[in-house]
C-alpha cells in the first residue's frame, strides 16, 4: 500500500510542505467516504492533471440536518484506503469531526465562522429541503481547501448545485485554485452510483431507476425537437410516479443557474426524490 492514512492537519501540512518544496502540484478529491466507482473516477482524473492526490474521506457534520442520517451515514475507512490506493492516491486525508470543529457535535453560526453562498443558490432544489447544507458544505470544502491548499479540486456533476455553489465560492472569495467538474458514473442500467445506495432494498433499488429513466425520456424528447420545459416535465412525470415520492423536478440554465422555460444549450436537469425514507438525486445537462 503506498497511500497513505493521515488524521490530523498538522502532519498533512508538513506533508504538502515536502511536496511543494519539490514542485509537484497537488490535485484534491473531496468525500464523504464509502467510496464507490464514481468517486474513483474523480481520483483517477486527479491523478491524471496533478503530481499528488489527496482524498479527504470526512462526513461532515456541519451539512447534515437534525432529522437527516449523519450517525447512519455508511463508514467504510478500510476499503476507501484500498480504492484510493488503487486509484493512486498519495494521502487520505481522514479527520475527526474535533481535529476539524474542535467539537463531536454538529454546530450552529452562533459558534462557527460559516461560509454563506448566495441566497438565489441555496433557496432552491437541494437546499429548500436542506435548510443549511449548502453552508455547510461551502464552509467544510474552504477549510479543506485551505488545509490541503490544491492546485485543483475534484468535484462530481451527480451534485450539479454543490458543483456550481463551490465554483461560485472560488470566484467570489479569489480563491487560488482550479475547479474540476466530473461526469456522473452509472451502473450499467443507469442508475447513478451514490453512497446512500447502500440503503436501498431490492425493491427500492428497482424503483430508483425511475430517476435515471426520467431523464432518459426527457433527453430523448428534447432530442426529437420538444424544448418547452412544462411539455418536457409532463413527458417524465408519469415515470416518477411509479414508486418514488418526488421532491423536485427542475431546469435551470447552468452558467446563471436561472430557472428556464425554453431548453438551450447547458441545461441542467435535476431531480431529487425518495425512495422508501433514502432520498436520491440525479441530472442530466442537455
Ligand atoms: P460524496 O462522498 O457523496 O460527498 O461525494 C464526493 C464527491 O464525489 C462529490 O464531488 C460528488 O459529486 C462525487 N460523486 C458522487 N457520486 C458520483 C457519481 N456517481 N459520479 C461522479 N461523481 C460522483
Amino acid at each position: 500500500m503506498n497511500t497513505i492514512l493521515l488524521n490530523n492537519i498538522t502532519d498533512l501540512r508538513l506533508k504538502i510542505k515536502e511536496w511543494r518544496k519539490e514542485g509537484l502540484t497537488v490535485g484534491l478529491v473531496p468525500t464523504m467516504g464509502a467510496l464507490h466507482n464514481g468517486h474513483a473516477s474523480l481520483i483517477k482524473k486527479a491523478k491524471e492533471t496533478c503530481d499528488k492526490v489527496v482524498v479527504s474521506v470526512f462526513v461532515n457534520p456541519i451539512q447534515f440536518g437534525p432529522n437527516e442520517d449523519y450517525d447512519k451515514y455508511p463508514r467504510t475507512i478500510e476499503n476507501d484506503l484500498k480504492l484510493s490506493n488503487e486509484y493512486g492516491a498519495d494521502i487520505v486525508f481522514a479527520p475527526t469531526p474535533i481535529e476539524m470543529y474542535g467539537k463531536n457535535t454538529s454546530l450552529s453560526n452562533t459558534e462557527l465562522t460559516f461560509v454563506c453562498p448566495p441566497y438565489n443558490l441555496v433557496d432552491c432544489l437541494c437546499g429548500k429541503s436542506r435548510v443549511g447544507h449548502f453552508d455547510g458544505v461551502a464552509t467544510v470544502v474552504l477549510k479543506l481547501f485551505n488545509i490541503v491548499t490544491p492546485d485543483y479540486a475534484f468535484f462530481g456533476q451527480k451534485d450539479a448545485q454543490q458543483l456550481f455553489i463551490l465554483k461560485k465560492m472560488v470566484k467570489d472569495l479569489n480563491l487560488d485554485l482550479t475547479i474540476v467538474p466530473c461526469p456522473i458514473v452509472r451502473e450499467n442500467d443507469g442508475l447513478a452510483l451514490s453512497s446512500r445506495n447502500t440503503y436501498l432494498s431490492a425493491d427500492e433499488r428497482k424503483r430508483a431507476l425511475c430517476l435515471s429513466k426520467a431523464l432518459k425520456h426527457i433527453e430523448k424528447t428534447y432530442l426529437q425537437g420538444i424544448t418547452d420545459t412544462d411539455i418536457l416535465f409532463d413527458t417524465a412525470i408519469s415515470i416518477l410516479d411509479s414508486g418514488v415520492e418526488m421532491e423536485y423536478l427542475e431546469f435551470r440554465n447552468f452558467e446563471t443557474f436561472e430557472k428556464v422555460e425554453k431548453v438551450q444549450a447547458n441545461t441542467l436537469v435535476a431531480i431529487a426524490a425518495k425512495v422508501g425514507k433514502t432520498r436520491l438525486i440525479d441530472n442530466i445537462i442537455l
